[in-house]
């Protein structure tokens, strides 16, 4: 970074507001450091990660969060599985499938083994029950003791019809997450889903990497036995060969999509083992907060995940999966914003609340917990401003709002864009449910108005195309691997300009009186009393 960027960086600065890109850099050459080992939850990296948070608010004098402490404990499991090495599915012809090569499996009974013998496979297509889009790929189906194949996303997607669920939009319908709870309630005794690339919005690889070795949930009542005993994916070339012996050719997804899709026993038998070791551990969120001086249990509530992957299978020679993108980048910019507050002379009339979150990765856990959990009242939370993986490619001239059309804070982010002279935009990949992979989704479940927002693509000096290239890059390449690492080069000025718009917006709902909602249509809407 040589002087003139150093300029460059100022004028970035003044012109979106007080929280600068030096203060978010220097925050992720801290939290994207090998020595903190990728924070993963229940590690060294955990500690260090979280002491180094909690140490920063205090440094600027932003008092503790959670009743004197600056942590909220959060009881979770690790369930290790560790699956057979092959998967047997036996009818007319047999299929043997290889352990990550063709499937991953896993099981969150709280079981050291977890055995599906010769169970019968049904394909029910998308695996989904809609009453308001009057879809029920489960009627007339019973599941207990099968096997479900499903696809991943939803009808919509690619179908050509925008009035088809949201067209190529993701509706929660089409989220992994929802499929797996959906067989969890018709009783399922497994579920397997189709990994396709351009509807998952990822490659295998991210499944990969996602579901082998521990994995992480919080603690639940019932040890997930209404859950599916064995969950998991298969790639497109299993399910392929699958649907070929089940006598099912042609497009998978254009069959499942008709109106008069009805699910298919495949006539075939699943056999599949793996043995669970557990472990009962605490992880922590990270709460800060300055409280308002007029209305002080009214909140305003800034969230960025600070855990990622921790150390995994080595990538040309690194093994240490940094995460400094994702999300050093969201917890940096939760600190500068945090700084920016301290030192207005103008204090909130609101409560500032700043959650740091642990476990996003293994499925948003801390956010959950919190939401679930919360220190302060739901209902008079106005709003929550999350930040997951800033742009990194410089300012932009657009703002992208995850899932935009959802709620109030859109009108918000309007007005920044309006002021600063930049374009509004919504997901750049609306079929990859971005809204619902973040921790303001679990906001957004109990209610509360929810904002994700980020950098477009329109580099400001580059341009589109460029920008667009850049992150591209990034997911194809970066994306939950070990090359999201920081470097002395790393242009966070992109970061800077969307922690100033979220300042900004904090700052105007901390001195209003209103509450803003949800839009009508939102799925959300009725969660909001
Ligand atoms: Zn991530």
């Amino acid at each position: 970074m040589g002087i003139l960027a150093g300029c460059k960086q100022k004028a970035e600065q003044t012109t979106y507001g007080p929280v600068t890109a030096d203060d978010i850099k220097s925050h992720i050459a801290v939290l994207a450091n090998d020595s903190l080992m990728g924070r993963k939850p229940f590690t060294a990296g955990e500690t260090k990660a979280i002491s180094y948070i909690s140490s920063e608010f205090k440094k600027l004098g932003v008092a503790p969060g959670n009743n004197g402490s600056y942590f909220q404990d959060v009881p979770m499991v690790q369930v290790t599985g560790t699956p057979s090495a092959t998967m047997e599915i036996s009818g007319k012809t047999h299929i043997s499938l290889k352990k990550t090569e063709d499937f991953v499996v896993f099981s969150r009974h709280e079981d050291a083994n977890i055995q599906l013998k010769d169970a019968p496979m049904v394909f029910a297509g998308y695996g989904i029950v809609a009453p308001e889009y009057h879809w029920n790929d489960y009627a007339g189906l019973d599941v207990k003791g099968k096997v479900v194949v499903v696809l991943v996303n939803d009808p919509g997607f690619k179908s050509g019809d925008k009035t088809l669920f949201k067209g190529d939009t993701m509706t929660y319908y089409g989220r992994w997450t929802y499929k797996f709870e959906e067989a969890a309630r018709q009783g399922a005794a497994g579920l397997l889903i189709v990994h396709q690339t351009e509807p998952a919005s990822y490659g295998w690889s991210v499944i990969k990497t996602s579901n082998t070795g521990p994995k992480l949930y919080l603690q639940a009542a019932d040890k997930y036995k209404s859950r599916a005993l064995v969950e998991g994916w298969i790639t497109d070339s299993a399910a392929h060969q699958i649907f070929t012996a089940a006598g099912i050719t042609g497009d998978i997804r254009a069959i499942a999509r008709k109106r008069d899709f009805k699910a298919i026993p495949l006539g075939m038998n699943l056999t599949v083992g793996l043995s669970n070791s557990l472990k009962y551990s605490m992880s922590h969120n990270v709460i800060a907060m300055i409280k308002g001086t007029d209305k002080p249990d009214e909140t305003i509530i800034y969230t960025a995940h600070w855990d990622h992957l921790g150390i995994g299978a080595p990538v040309k020679g690194d093994s240490i999966y940094n995460g400094a993108v994702d999300n050093a980048s969201g917890v940096a910019s939760l600190l500068a914003i945090a700084k920016a507050y301290t030192a207005s002379a103008d204090k909130p009339k609101r409560s500032i609340v700043f959650l740091a979150v642990t476990s996003e990765e293994q499925g948003l856990l801390g956010s959950e917990y919190y939401a679930t959990h919360p220190v302060f009242p739901l209902a008079k939370t106005v709003a929550n401003l999350n930040m997951d993986a800033l742009g990194f490619y410089g300012p932009t001239k657009d703002l992208s709002i995850t899932g935009k059309g959802q709620n109030d804070l859109d009108d918000y982010v309007a007005a920044e864009a309006a002021k600063f002279n930049l374009e509004l935009k919504g997901d750049d990949r609306p079929g990859a449910g971005s809204y619902y992979r973040s921790d303001h989704f679990n906001f957004a479940k109990v209610g509360v108005p929810a904002l994700d927002l980020n950098n477009g693509t329109n580099s400001i000096e580059h341009g589109e195309e460029w920008g667009k290239a850049k992150k591209k890059d990034y997911n194809d390449n970066n994306y939950h691997q070990p090359s999201d690492n920081y470097s002395a080069d790393m242009d966070c000025t992109g970061m800077a300009e969307v922690a100033n718009v979220m300042y900004n917006i904090g700052v105007k709902l901390a001195d209003e009186t209103t509450f803003p909602g949800w839009k009508a249509g939102s799925e959300f809407k009725a969660l909001r009393k």
